[in-house]
């Protein structure tokens, strides 16, 4: 059978020929999808089992075997009901649909299904190929919906599924965006008939709509320090590269620079590292005794698992925090990790009203996430609405010394993440850890919460869990020690 044009491979051509060529023909060139993408997958997989309850009668087509699929889908046509996972075939163009609703005698709507939570114009290209492949096949669309998460949808017992979607009525938008797709597809197909790989520049679009997997490869002739290290977004990296400039040491005196940018540029041609000695010094005599490092690790699943929250929203299932008394003391840890499914969050409030006293400093790393979560904590239980009051009040941002390039060191490149700064600071980082990073642990979690781990592995996730939050706090206690050095003393905590 020759190559089909399905519509993720339609999408995929309308962001690259060269990354849907080679999706065809040399599939081995793309690397597995990471543990994120393999997230958002099942994530939506989840959420449209959920629309499916929006229509009731439907029939579910069994689509493990793509012909069978299909056929299937011819015969159940003629039944008039809501079908899930419809596949149509007309002539190498090929798509399948989360939702085909009967509209009337002879018609049907698209509804399309989405775990996001507003309609982007990927969406509109998507359902607008689903659209085109209906009509090729003989099927009169009268209308095309997409189903989006409803973010101020707060579940109260069993989901509702009609509190939990948006269906918003995108006939409109595909309308216009289907101008030339006849032209667009059959320059697609051309695409996947070819026998040699286009050429494809990088650009703008090699990161959305989504991140290509293939940039490490297309992306891998920029030197070290290259210009998309540079802070101050991707339009100003594309405008340099645009101009032939490839290195940030390459930058010409000419080109006007950001403060930060001009920073960046000194420590890669010189090799030094950026300081700025009263700024640390003003920051650090803001810290009072006791010192409190606080760190949670979040879970925001679509679907939302606990009474009075909604979609998305970050539910704290863990908190490493460090306690350093005074000038000499040694840093005291404690940590809180939820167990099962329950939902965590008041005991989470008791422990911290617990441990965190009533004075002294709360130091986080991007502090304003720590106090999101706090606020919403505090939503669910007004009862320690005064409480709160008294933390926020003494909640310190380590980022502010790292975002603002009162330290600056060039292999932090264009971030002032832990990740970055731990290492770049103390020589010290997450190599050698079974989680590294935010996302990894929320994943990792989401595994044991929906029941995907085994009991060995829950054991591994959950020791991976303690340790990785523990190195965040236990990091930043590092960096204020050596930001203290830099300073030249000890500062503002004695
Ligand atoms: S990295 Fe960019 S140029 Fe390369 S295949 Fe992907 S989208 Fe195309």
């Amino acid at each position: 059978m020759p190559a089909l044009l399905s519509k993720s491979k339609y999408l995929t051509g309308l962001q690259c020929p060269k990354y849907l060529w080679t999706q065809i023909h040399e599939p081995e060139r793309i690397p597995e999808a990471d543990a994120i993408t393999q997230y958002v997958f099942d994530q939506g997989h989840l959420v449209g089992e959920y629309a499916k309850q929006l229509f009731p009668g439907g029939i579910d087509i069994q689509h493990d075997d793509f012909m069978g699929n299909i056929v299937t889908t011819k015969k159940l046509l003629a039944e008039r009901k809501p079908l899930f996972e419809a596949g149509i075939l007309s002539g190498r163009i090929y798509c399948r649909l989360d939702i085909l609703n009967p509209a009337s005698e002879d018609e049907w709507d698209i509804v399309e299904i989405k775990s996001g939570t507003s309609v982007k114009d990927v969406h509109v290209d998507d359902v607008s190929f689903q659209k085109f492949c209906c009509g090729k096949a003989g099927l009169e669309i009268r209308s095309c919906k997409l189903g989006f998460m409803n973010k101020q949808y707060v579940k109260n017992g069993e989901i509702d599924p009609k509190g939990l979607f948006i269906l918003e009525d995108i006939s409109t938008q595909v309308e216009e965006i289907s101008e030339g797709i006849e032209e667009r597809v059959f320059g697609l197909l051309e695409v996947i008939s070819n026998k040699t790989c286009p050429e494809a520049a990088i650009g703008q679009h090699c990161l959305a709509p989504y991140e290509c997997p293939l940039r490490t490869e297309c992306w891998g002739f920029l030197p070290q320090n290259s210009i998309f290290d540079l802070r101050g977004g991707k339009t100003a990296q594309f405008s340099l590269y645009e101009q032939g400039i490839l290195s940030i040491e390459d930058i010409p005196d000419y080109i006007p620079l950001t403060r930060q940018q001009q920073i960046q540029k000194e420590c890669v041609m010189t090799g030094n590292v950026h300081v700025e000695k009263e700024e640390i010094r003003r920051f650090l005599s803001n810290l009072k005794y006791p010192l409190y490092y606080l760190d949670f690790e979040t879970f925001g699943p679509a679907v939302p698992m606990y009474d009075g929250t909604r979609p998305y929203q970050d539910m704290p299932f863990q908190f490493s925090l460090h306690v350093v008394e005074n000038g000499t003391s040694e840093p005291v840890h404690h940590s809180f990790l939820a167990e099962g499914r329950e939902d965590p969050r008041a005991e989470i409030l008791r422990e911290l009203q617990r441990l965190l006293g009533s004075e002294g400093s709360i130091i986080a790393y991007n502090a304003g996430f720590e106090e999101g979560v706090l606020q919403e904590l505090v939503e669910a239980f007004p009862e320690y609405t005064d409480w709160l009051k008294g933390i926020l009040a003494r909640m310190v941002d380590l980022l502010y010394p790292f975002t603002n390039f009162h330290y600056y060191h060039a292999s932090q490149k264009d971030t002032a993440s832990l990740k970055k700064v731990l290492p770049a600071v103390t020589g010290k980082g997450y190599e050698e850890m079974g989680i590294g990073a935010g996302m990894d642990a929320s994943i990792a979690y989401g595994r044991i919460l929906y029941g995907n781990a085994t009991e060995e592995e829950t054991a591994k996730i959950r020791a991976d869990l303690l340790k990785y939050c523990k190195l965040d706090t236990e990091g930043m206690i590092w960096i204020i020690a050596k930001l203290r050095q830099i300073a030249g003393g000890i500062i503002g905590l004695d």
